[in-house]
Order: structure tokens, then C-alpha cells, then sequence
């Protein structure tokens, strides 16, 4: 039976699974025939934990314990201004765990974020097996391009929690190229503009044949889909306060339907230029009587409110340009992905911006987690032991060409196996500089922004004072010279140093990017030539003990 391999878009909103088939890629659909599916957790007042659009539906009834938008949260401490920002907006509880650990409570459960997206990985893993009728354990998942090495890392433990072997974490407008280029022989630079639920990416790709190669990726993790609802949303209290002095900011229910309501506005407004709704019972007055609310906005006047977002996906499109040191004009094809590009004034902007009308021909919905079953047949055709030849005696003289019928083999006839199909070869890059934090509060670059991964570097490291047997370095992702102003991922411990006078022992110190965007070190005593303990200890990850428990302890949830 052939193996597959998952290829999962685990979105902010929405996830998708697909695999490659003997066809082509396809997604995987639930038995209600969808395949997007929400990325969002619901923990039953039974024990029992519903995921995707059954979770959906428990959200407008039971927000406290429904987790949603955990992408936004993973892979951050608590103490992080966004995990701090986010905390005030989200109906669930957070507090900060061990490691600073972002920990949600839920019912009497402590859930740190990995195990949040497991539970979504576990039910895309769970509609998969259901439609392709067979145990499915590895995987290809996608992350937003400028995800950190602490976002990559996290991704790949909620991997590890739901029973997937990841086989590689690749970027999504990578993995959406793919889907474009694969197989296609194209010679093109390609744009790939991704506006999804949460965030925003763009990535500029050079595609020759089967080499799919970044030349500039820029991004923002808090841009995406989710704003344009919290601008309706805020409209939508105005109004309502105006009308009935009523505060719904105040009101956890009341805010949940209203973020509802808010998108389903949004996305009405994608298909008619008005949109009029009536949300009952959206609270309560002093007496007792049911507070209605009558909304009614018109596209023009989203449009004005939306503008100031979809102006900032330009300014990093420049950013783009700049890093990949392009002109604009020399990008033969700009792709759209994610449910966001399907905002009209984010079309329009979008190919006046760049004076071409954009790509749409895969739905921007599906494009990434195509790519990611893509790139997961290659892994597993590159590992697989090819296919046995046949024993055919006598040289084959077939008909067969453009038009002709495959003639079928006689009984008894061999053929030798059909030519393997192209692979395709994924150079990407590294979204941010890595650094060290050095004195004076500033940080030294190690591996720049954009360099192409895998990347390495060496540096050399000394104890600062006579017989010191370890030392520890902050280390950061950003691009500010100062250290507090980038991303903290943790501390690099150099332990086990033999002990010397100061300035005598030097430790070589490599780290690499690898393939997945995840930092690996390695040191040496560069005296002795013997190996040296490093590690990295990021701020906010999970102990390996937390890995295999929580998720065993609540059970997944969700079936298809
Ligand atoms: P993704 O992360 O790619 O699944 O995108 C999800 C985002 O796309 C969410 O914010 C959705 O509200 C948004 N979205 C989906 N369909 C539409 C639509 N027709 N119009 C506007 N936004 C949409």
C-alpha cells in the first residue's frame, strides 16, 4: 500500500490537510465533504474535546473554554507583549507556567499552546486516515514565513504531541509557490502575497523548473484577517452603546457573537457592496428586556475602515523588494493566499500595486497545504527505496505518445516503471538575524536576515573569569542592534568547560538554520578538539515530560 504524506496548512483560523495521490495533490475532506476545517478546541463540559466546526459552533455558546487563534500564541512566553495583548482580548484564561510558558485554562485543565494545536493537527491526522483508509503518521506543516525559531520549534512539538513524524516545517508562501510551479517547468520570479486569518507574509521566489528558490521573504505575525473583524467589531459596540447605553466590551458572551457576527459581515461584504444584519439577545437591559443589535455597513465605508490595514501589507511588500534587491516590476506572477485575499479591496489594491492582475487559479484556501503534500511526496519518494525493476527480457517497442492510448501490457509482460517524477528542490531562507546579546545591552548578528537555509556559523566563545567551568549567552531573532529590542529565544549554556585561566579556553561555537528554520548548536574546545555541551534553553518551551502528558492525560478529541 502506498505511504503518504500529510501536507498540513495549520492555520490560524482554518487548517487544511492534503496528500499527493497518484493524480496530483488533493486536500482531504471530512465526511460533510469540507476541508478547511477550524482550528479551534472546544473542551466539553462532559470531558469531551470537540475540534473544528463542531468547536466552532460550541464558541458562540461556550467562549470561555473554546480556544481559538492559538497560532497567535504559540511558541511565545507569557511575559511577551503580545501573549499580554492577546490575553485581554481572548474569552479563554492564559497564566504564565514554568519557562514562562504560555498555560490555558480550560475546565480544570492546564494546557500549554503545542497541546492546543495538537489537538487540531490529531483531527486533521483523524480526517485523513478516515478518507484515504489508512494509518497516516508523518508530515509536512506549514508555519507563516517569518515565524521565529521558538514559533518553529513549538510548531513541531504540537507535531510530535498528536502522533506525527514532521518531516519538515516549510514556510507557507514556500509551499503555496509549490503548489503554482510544480511540474510546470517555469522559468518565472514569482510574488506569493499571503493575507490569512492571523498574519501576513510575502515571499519572492525565483522558480527555475523544479528549483523553487527564495530570494526575499517580510512579514507580520499580528496582521491578518482577525483585524478587519475586531474593526467591524468595534463598530458594532459603538453602536450598540449608543443605542442602548449598554457596554458590550464588558460582556465576554456578548463579544464572542459580536466577533462572529463581525466576520460573517467581512465576508459578506466580499461577495455585495452592503451588508444588514440583526443580532437578538445580544444582552440584556436593566429590566430585564433583550437588547437587539441592527447593523448595517456598507462596503464603502469597510473599505475606509479596512484601508490603513491593507496599506501595511505594501509597506512590507517594499520591505520585500528591498531585501531581495528587485525592482517591482521585474515579478512575472503575484499568487494570492489566504481567506483574506478574497476582500475586494485587497484584490484591487493588489494589482494596482503591483499593475498586473494577480494569479487565483488554485483556491487561495487550499494552495498552501497542496504545496505541503507536494514537498511530502518528494521527502518520502527521496527516502523510499525505488521501485524493484521488472524482468522484462526483450526491449519494449510501444506506440505511445502525445494522444496515443497507453497500450495495456500483455499477460505475463513487464514494463519497466514509469520514470520518477521531478522533485522538487526548496532553497528557502531565514527570516530574521539571528544574534547574541553582547555588552553594552547591544546584539551581535550571527546569521543574517535572508541568508538561505540550511545556514551555519562559527564563533568563538571565552569564560570571562579564571576557572570557570560554564557560560551562558542570551540569544535573540530581530533586526534592532539592540538586544531587548529583538525576540528573546533564550539562552545558549556552554557547560562542562575545562577550567583554565581567563581568556585560555576558546569554544567554537556553530550554530546553524537548519532546513526547518530551527537553530542547532555545536561547540568544541578549540585547544582539545573535544565536543562541548550546548544547548539551547528557549524561554517559554515545553519540558519534555509536559510533551507526552497533557495530551495523553485529556485524550484527542474530534472525530471526522
Ligand atoms: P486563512 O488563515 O487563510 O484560512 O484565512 C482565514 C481568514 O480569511 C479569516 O479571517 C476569514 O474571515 C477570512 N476570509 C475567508 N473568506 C473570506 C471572504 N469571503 N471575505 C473576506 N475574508 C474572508
Amino acid at each position: 500500500m502506498a505511504e503518504f504524506v500529510l501536507g498540513i496548512d495549520l492555520g490560524t483560523s482554518n487548517s487544511v490537510a492534503a496528500a499527493e495521490r497518484p493524480d496530483g495533490p488533493e486536500v482531504l475532506v471530512d465526511a460533510e465533504k469540507r476541508g478547511p476545517q477550524p482550528s479551534i478546541v472546544s473542551f466539553h463540559p462532559s470531558g469531551s474535546v470537540l475540534v473544528g466546526h463542531e468547536a466552532k459552533r460550541r464558541r458562540l455558546i461556550d467562549a470561555e473554554n473554546t480556544i481559538y487563534s492559538a497560532k497567535r500564541l504559540i511558541g511565545r512566553p507569557f511575559s511577551s507583549p503580545e501573549v499580554q495583548k492577546i490575553a485581554k482580548q481572548m474569552p479563554y484564561p492564559m497564566v504564565g507556567g514554568d519557562n514562562d510558558q504560555t498555560i490555558i485554562e480550560v475546565r480544570d485543565q492546564r494546557l500549554t499552546v503545542p497541546e492546543v494545536s495538537a489537538f487540531v493537527l490529531h483531527h486533521m491526522k483523524v480526517i485523513a486516515e478516515r478518507t484515504l483508509r489508512q494509518t497516516v503518521n508523518k508530515a509536512v506543516i506549514t508555519v507563516p514565513a517569518n515565524f521565529n525559531d521558538a514559533q518553529r520549534n513549538a510548531t513541531l512539538a504540537a507535531g510530535e504531541i498528536a502522533g506525527l513524524d514532521v518531516l519538515r516545517i516549510i514556510n507557507e508562501p514556500t509551499a503555496a509557490a509549490l503548489a503554482y510551479g510544480h511540474g510546470k517547468k517555469m522559468d518565472r520570479k514569482v510574488l506569493v502575497y499571503d493575507f490569512g486569518g492571523g498574519t501576513f507574509d510575502v515571499t519572492i521566489l525565483e522558480i527555475h523548473g523544479e528549483v523553487f528558490e527564495v530570494l526575499a521573504t517580510a512579514g507580520d505575525t499580528y496582521l491578518g484577517g482577525d483585524d478587519f473583524d475586531v474593526l467591524i467589531m468595534d463598530r458594532m459596540v459603538a453602536q450598540f452603546l449608543e443605542q442602548t447605553r449598554y457596554d458590550a466590551r464588558q460582556d465576554g458572551a456578548a463579544m464572542e457573537r459580536l466577533r462572529s457576527v463581525a466576520e460573517q459581515v467581512k465576508c459578506q461584504l466580499s461577495g455585495q457592496g452592503r451588508s444588514v444584519v440583526q443580532v437578538q439577545e445580544l444582552a440584556y437591559g436593566p429590566d430585564g428586556a433583550a437588547l437587539n443589535l441592527d447593523f448595517v455597513l456598507q462596503r464603502d465605508d469597510f473599505e475606509k475602515l479596512a484601508e490603513g490595514l491593507v496599506d501595511r501589507t505594501f509597506a512590507i511588500c517594499d520591505e520585500a523588494f528591498k531585501l531581495a534587491q528587485i525592482p517591482i516590476n521585474v515579478v512575472d506572477e503575484v499568487a494570492l493566499v489566504g481567506g483574506s485575499t478574497r476582500i475586494p479591496l485587497v484584490r484591487e489594491s493588489v494589482r494596482s500595486y503591483f499593475a498586473r492582475a494577480p494569479l487565483a487559479t488554485i483556491n487561495p484556501d487550499e494552495v498552501v497545504a497542496l504545496g505541503a503534500a507536494i514537498q511530502g511526496a518528494s521527502l518520502l519518494a527521496a527516502v523510499a527505496p525505488p521501485p524493484s525493476l521488472p524482468t522484462a527480457s526483450a526491449p519494449q517497442t510501444t506506440l505511445q505518445g502525445r494522444g496515443m492510448p497507453a497500450i495495456p501490457p500483455a499477460p505475463g509482460e513487464t514494463r519497466p516503471p514509469p520514470p520518477p517524477k521531478p522533485r522538487p528542490l526548496l532553497l528557502d531562507v531565514t527570516p530574521m538575524s539571528l544574534g547574541v546579546a553582547i555588552v553594552g545591552g547591544y546584539a551581535k548578528v550571527i546569521i543574517p536576515r535572508n541568508a538561505q537555509v540550511p545556514a551555519e556559523q562559527m564563533e568563538v566563545f571565552s569564560p570571562g573569569a579564571d576557572g570557570q567551568t560554564s557560560v551562558s549567552f542570551r540569544i535573540c531573532q530581530g533586526e534592532s542592534q539592540r538586544f531587548e529590542e529583538n525576540t528573546e529565544l533564550g539562552e545558549l549554556i556552554l557547560a562542562g568547560l575545562r577550567p583554565a585561566a581567563r581568556g585560555e579556553v576558546k569554544i567554537e561555537v556553530t550554530f546553524e538554520i537548519d532546513t526547518n528554520g530551527v537553530l542547532k548548536v555545536h561547540a568544541k574546545d578549540e585547544t582539545t578538539g573535544r565536543m562541548q555541551d550546548a544547548t539551547i534553553k528557549l524561554r517559554g518551551e515545553l519540558g519534555a515530560s509536559e510533551m507526552s502528558d497533557a495530551f495523553e492525560r485529556i485524550g484527542p478529541g474530534g472525530g471526522a
